[in-house]
């Protein structure tokens, strides 16, 4: 039996979650369950495991249990990017990195599906977002997407720092590129629509942490009220994954974090002019992601941090505030001093060389995970194709993910652990003035 002491919390900071309408738990583990599969993890990796073994083998019993809410992960605290080429895929060779882009966007394609024909209520917004710089190492990086862009086959507009000011209201960027077509989202009501819309015969158990477990087959999951006894066994907890002894020398857990400001009154939006919706992807190394969002809030995310307790201390949440203070008022100094509503971290997994991993752990034991900060597309994409590498299923996107890098080995820890935190220290200290 193996036994999990490092448990997610049930975090109610993100203000992507807190800014809905609050949403009762609908349903705990009590009791003891059999079912033919059992999914760790209700985020966009495990609901997407969980909608295609529905698509697939729509008699079996599917139950998902997580030990927050669902959506509570990373799902319901990113920024809201739907990222199909990521920096590191975008260095790849171009077979491979062809093939990355299949996937993620089949992960786009699926989410895209799911919003349109369920009607989720998600901001989902494909005017496109923007990769721009204020510095000149973000200038170096954007400067060698184009051809690759063209290689790609990507419609994108090169804007200059006129440009820029035009959409977002402020002088601090001096060029971009506009990405139509790839979608912003409020990630939390995303996250949520796609658990609302699952077949009903999938069920969630929610706030029902997994504490121990024995795999098989038949696997048994306990819980502290419950547990399951299935035969097949899914395990989506990206960043969490090393904490139930899988891939632990490929992936760390690393945080990121993001704060929502008040909604902007009308005179505040006149003030900052510009497009009313818009989203920035640094070039620059560690720069701030930004929004502003359909509801009129501002969005701030940055600086990475790595621990191996799952806890983020008061002293860390204040460094964090003061940069995300720092990074706002540089850009938009001109509003003077708007309150962020909401502040939160959330847990990513990440490999050092932002690969991820996907992987048969034992017998009908899978598990896909280190989606770093682009999880939304790739996470869904992965959990699909999960399935079918699992049920056997032959596609181009299971070769794809299958022909993918595979991420760099790490040492075990205390090694990998003070080697996670000085890599993220490092990280931080090159945003300097373009945080
Ligand atoms: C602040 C922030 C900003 C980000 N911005 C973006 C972005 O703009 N674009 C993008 O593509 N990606 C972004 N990401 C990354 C993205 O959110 C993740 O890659 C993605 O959500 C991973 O989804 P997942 O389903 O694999 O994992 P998660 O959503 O983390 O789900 C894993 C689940 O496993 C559960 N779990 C873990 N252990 C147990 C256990 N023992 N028992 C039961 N349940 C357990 C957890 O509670 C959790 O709900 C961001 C991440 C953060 C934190």
């Amino acid at each position: 039996m193996r036994r999990i002491r490092t448990l997610p919390e049930n975090d109610h900071n993100s203000g992507w979650l807190e800014s809905l309408p609050s949403r009762p738990v609908k349903q705990r583990l009590q009791g003891d369950v059999k079912a033919d599969c059992a999914i760790i993890g209700a985020g966009f990796c495990g609901l997407s495991i969980a909608r295609r073994l529905a698509e697939l083998r729509p008699d079996w019993k599917v139950v998902i249990i997580d030990a927050q809410k669902v959506g509570y992960g990373a799902s319901g605290r990113s920024s809201g990017f739907v990222v199909d080429l990521t920096d590191a895929a975008a260095l790849m060779p171009p077979a491979i990195r062809d093939g990355y882009v299949r996937l993620a966007r089949a992960g786009i394609d699926g989410l895209r599906n799911l919003v349109r024909e369920h009607n989720i209520d998600c901001a989902w917004d494909e005017k496109g977002w923007i990769r721009a710089y204020a510095g000149d190492k973000g200038q170096f990086y954007l400067d060698r997407l184009p051809p690759i862009y063209d290689e790609l086959g990507y419609h994108y507009e090169p804007l200059d720092a006129a440009g820029m000011e035009a959409i977002t209201g402020t002088s601090f960027y001096r060029a971009g590129i506009r990405l139509p077509g790839y979608p912003l989202i409020q990630s939390g009501a995303l996250v949520l629509g796609m658990a609302d819309c699952l077949p009903e015969s999938i069920e969630i158990f929610e706030e029902s942490p997994v504490t121990a477990f024995e795999t098989g087959p038949p696997h048994r999951l306990i819980s502290p009220r419950g547990s399951i006894e299935a035969e097949h066994l899914f395990i989506a907890t990206n960043g969490y994954t090393p904490f139930l002894g899988y891939f632990q020398s490929r992936i760390f857990p690393l945080y990121t974090f993001g704060s929502l400001t008040r909604v902007l009154t009308a005179d505040e939006q006149a003030a900052l002019g510009g497009e009313n919706e818009w989203g920035i992807l640094a070039m620059d190394p560690m720069g701030s992601s930004v929004r502003r969002t359909r509801d009129q809030r501002l969005l701030i995310r940055n600086t990475i941090y790595h621990n191996n307790n799952l806890q983020v201390s008061e002293a860390k949440n204040r460094e964090i505030l003061a940069n995300h203070r720092l990074a706002f008022e540089a850009r938009f100094g001109k509003l003077g001093a708007i309150d962020f509503e909401y502040t939160w971290g959330g847990l990513m997994g990440s490999a050092k060389n932002s690969q991820l991993s996907f992987a048969e752990l034992s017998k009908q034991v899978y598990s896909t995970a280190g989606f770093t900060a682009a999880g939304i597309a790739m996470g869904t994409a992965a959990g699909r194709v999960l399935v079918d590498f699992a049920l056997g299923e032959d596609s181009q996107l299971v070769s794809d993910i299958l022909a993918l890098p595979k991420a760099t080995w790490m040492p075990p820890n205390p090694f990998r652990s003070i080697g996670g935190s000085f890599m993220a220290e490092r990280m931080n200290r090159q945003a300097g003035d373009t945080l």
